[in-house]
């Protein structure tokens, strides 16, 4: 149910880490969101029970061979249920919405977000892959169809709060803070014999699968100083990384007077999620408050690249831009992919994405398609590399 006062938000991804948060914050505001889409891949049960308790539009499940399960169990609903890839699209395409959470993982959220793109939705944006991809083409489509992009990364989302009332102010660095994650300060000889259960233990946040492997690995920080370049119109000389292991500084901007501004806070993805969703304002919660007498030193380190191969591959791409990200990150996803199903070591995963980079070829202007192509290309030779 829907009053015009509330904002109708579509949540592509909704069974994810960012999509349950999402509808925690919709839960506990019912005056100002509603839930109109739901979107899962292959979590039919937790699709169900959400569209039970929101009583969206609309909800789609990615796997089609769950949709006869969907559809029967929502038979006594209103709820239209679609399945497919392309069901995404077209559901991207619905008046029935005024905001996308685009909180789907990976590649895959692409398509659906360039709809929504188009459609001049606006966008909160989780999914730091879209803009790694295609970036030039999702904020020229952006500024095309006046549609806000809100940053929903919580570094993304600091430097975005940091910016309120600073438009006309020149950036002139920004830094994004880092938590090292599980293996901070830890050599090859330590991470060649990494599991993945022990690199699913992220010290300070608790996310899905694929972010916290890229978090181990600090491609996650790479990805998301491309990300920034897109969001922010930086050049790569402007973004820099610092190793902050409290998490409690989100990321910081330094303006062309030398001043610095920071945002932080308690490390609690709720809080981008909430202030993305009701931007300009901000939302009372009842969050858990920083105590500054309870955290005892705020500290920072310079990144390991020379370990942390990750980071510097992620560096040159976003340096040398083109197809090179769009490369970088398909090569990564089948490494992480390789990695959960302990296919590959954690140093494998470097040394893929490495290749990828050195092997599919460079187009330094691509067009959407060859984006789709390079996204190809690479997954197919990373897969050769693996065997699988
Ligand atoms: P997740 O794995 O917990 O959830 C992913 C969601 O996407 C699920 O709803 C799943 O059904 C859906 N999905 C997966 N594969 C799909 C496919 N092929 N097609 C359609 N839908 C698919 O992931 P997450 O941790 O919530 O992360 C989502 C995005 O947000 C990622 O891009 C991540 O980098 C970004 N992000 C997450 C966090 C966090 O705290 N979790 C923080 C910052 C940014
Ligand atoms: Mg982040």
């Amino acid at each position: 149910m829907t009053d015009s006062t509330q904002k109708r938000i579509a949540i592509f991804g909704s069974t994810g880490s960012i999509g349950t948060q999402a509808l925690d914050v919709i839960k506990a505001n019912p005056d100002k969101f509603s839930a109109e889409i739901l979107t899962a891949q292959t979590n039919a049960e937790l699709l169900i029970a959400q569209a039970k308790a929101f009583d969206p539009n609309v909800v789609v499940i990615g796997d089609d061979t769950k949709y006869a399960m969907v559809k029967e169990a929502l038979a006594d609903t209103q709820v239209k249920v679609f399945a497919g890839e392309q069901a995404l699209v077209e559901a991207a395409a619905m008046d029935c919405y005024d905001m996308m959470l685009a909180s789907i993982v990976g590649y895959a959220g692409l398509k659906p977000t360039l709809k929504a793109v188009e459609m001049g939705k606006a966008i909160g944006l989780a999914n730091k892959e879209t803009l790694v991809v295609a970036g030039d083409i999702v904020m020229q489509k952006a500024a095309q169809n006046k549609t806000p992009i809100l940053p929903v990364d919580s570094e993304h989302s600091a430097i975005f709060q940091c910016l309120v009332g600073e438009m006309r102010n020149p950036i002139e660095r920004i830094i994004l803070t880092a938590s090292g994650g599980p293996f901070r300060g830890k050599k090859p000889n330590f991470l060649v014999n990494v599991k993945r259960d022990h690199a699913l233990q992220h010290p300070n946040w608790s996310m899905g699968a694929k972010i916290t492997i890229d978090s181990a690995t600090l491609m996650n920080k790479g990805l998301e100083m491309i990300e920034a370049k897109w969001l922010f119109g930086l050049k790569p000389s402007q973004i820099e990384v610092v190793i902050h292991p409290q998490s409690i500084i989100h990321s910081m901007v330094q303006f062309e007077d030398g001043s610095m501004k920071a945002q932080m806070g308690l490390p609690d993805m709720k809080l981008p999620i909430q202030y993305a969703m009701a931007f300009p304002e901000r939302i009372k919660n009842d969050f858990p408050r920083l105590d500054f007498r309870r955290c005892e030193q705020l500290t920072f380190e310079e990144p390991d690249l020379r370990t942390f191969r990750n980071l510097a591959l992620a560096i040159e791409a976003l340096q040398k831009g083109g197809n090179l990200p769009c490369i970088m990150n398909a090569a990564n996803e089948i490494a992480v992919w390789a990695f959960l199903r302990n296919r590959i070591g954690f140093l494998d995963m470097m040394a893929v994405v490495e290749q990828a980079m050195q092997k599919v070829s460079f187009i330094e202007k691509p067009t959407l398609d060859d984006y789709f192509e390079s996204d190809a290309a690479a997954r197919e030779f990373a897969a050769s590399l693996i065997h699988l």
